[in-house]
């Protein structure tokens, strides 16, 4: 039992009963939580979070690629408009030099998260956009430093999705794949796909799937973005036998697909941040009605200009869920996070009592223990 008293709709979500898919009236988001904004401020801040959705180069600090970029040549003013719009091409294409900016970028970013409440992250990098610079393999232990330095400094794990570049060819895929089957890591835990969806469906990578799963590596995709099929989901999931989803919006288009989704305990990997959908129409807001699970994830937190904090905070104050929906998908994130079962297990325990404690200090006069 968790909710009584004045802060019962902030809890509960603002439909008071049923938390899910509250609607909020049209400009209302934020007035219901003036009272306890500091609160959920600390909470959001404090709460332990994983974090499940967020790209390497996306992730990277602004004054690291200031600092990188200007290294080779790139004026201020393109500097500023690279980081807000291109910054893992530019990355890719123009500013990496060697392994050690991956470390780098690496290290800060877990820094970063660490400090927001992360305490464990699956970080994805799309190995073929760097092939030009350095050979996979050290690419990868680059990555691998860096997250063992960032557990020695900070307390957080991580592991490394490498992804599949959608945007680049099927044949490209299948060498990622043979690169990660010559290359095991034990950090190294799954195949992922992203970049533009559109017109770039999953089976087009097939090939790169069947190896990296017969090979025993896990399985994510980024599939059903804002405008694209819901079939690239049900593609994902029933052929591909992906085991999660990143965003995954449109699969409430289908509701059967949905429906099988719910049923197989798929998660959906969502980003409060993404700037397809108003916060008022966001399908984020619809989708555990529906019975699926979602975990929120900050994606490129330099391009959408996010925090771990935010991200979550936003789940309440954007999307209308409350407090014990939060708990929810937290423990969803640890359910569906890729760490072996007993480490799930140890998480699950841990964070659970952490939130109940964090949750009776922040909202003292709303919760029951
Ligand atoms: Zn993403």
């Amino acid at each position: 039992m968790w909710v009584l008293g004045l802060l019962h709709g902030a809890l509960r979500g603002m439909g008071g009963g049923s938390c899910h898919h509250a609607a909020l009236p049209v400009g209302s988001s934020r007035r219901y939580v003036r009272g306890m904004s500091d609160a959920l401020d600390t909470f959001c801040l404090a709460l332990p979070k994983v974090d499940l959705h967020v790209h390497l180069l996306g992730a990277v600090r602004q004054s690291t690629f200031a600092e990188m970029a200007a290294g080779c040549g790139i004026g201020a003013a393109e500097i500023e408009a690279l980081y807000a719009g291109e910054v893992p091409r530019a990355l890719e294409q123009r500013v990496l030099r060697d392994p050690s900016d991956l470390h780098r970028i690496t290290y800060e970013h877990l820094q970063d998260a660490a400090a927001h409440g992360v305490r464990h992250s699956e970080i994805s990098w799309n190995p073929t956009g760097t092939q030009h610079l350095f050979p996979y393999a050290r690419g990868a232990d680059a990555i691998l430093a860096g997250f063992a330095d960032a557990a020695t400094d900070f307390g957080v794990s991580a592991l490394l999705i490498p992804a599949i570049d959608r945007e680049d060819t099927p044949e490209a895929a299948t060498q990622l794949a043979g690169w990660m089957l010559g290359h095991r890591r034990d950090a190294i835990v799954g195949l992922g796909i992203d970049y533009r969806e559109t017109d770039r469906p999953p089976e087009l990578f097939w090939k790169a799937w069947r190896m990296a799963k017969g090979a025993g590596f896990r399985l994510t995709a980024q599939a059903g973005e804002s405008g694209c099929h819901p079939r690239n989901i049900e593609t994902a999931i029933e052929l591909l036998e992906v085991e999660r989803i990143d965003h995954g919006y449109t699969v409430l288009e289908d509701p059967a697909l949905t429906a099988r989704c719910a049923e197989r305990g798929i998660l959906f990997t969502v980003v409060p941040s993404n700037p397809d959908y108003q916060a008022l129409d966001h399908p984020i807001r619809r989708m555990p009605a529906a019975g699926l699970l979602i975990h929120p994830g900050t994606d490129a937190p330099a391009l959408y200009q996010v925090t771990p904090t935010r991200c979550w905070r936003m789940m309440v104050e954007d999307f209308g869920f409350g407090i014990v929906d939060l708990r929810d998908f937290m423990l969803n994130g640890i359910r569906g996070s890729f760490l072996p079962e007993p480490s799930r297990r140890h998480l699950e325990a841990a964070f659970s009592a952490e939130f109940d404690a964090l949750a009776a200090e922040c909202f003292p006069e709303g919760v029951i223990a």
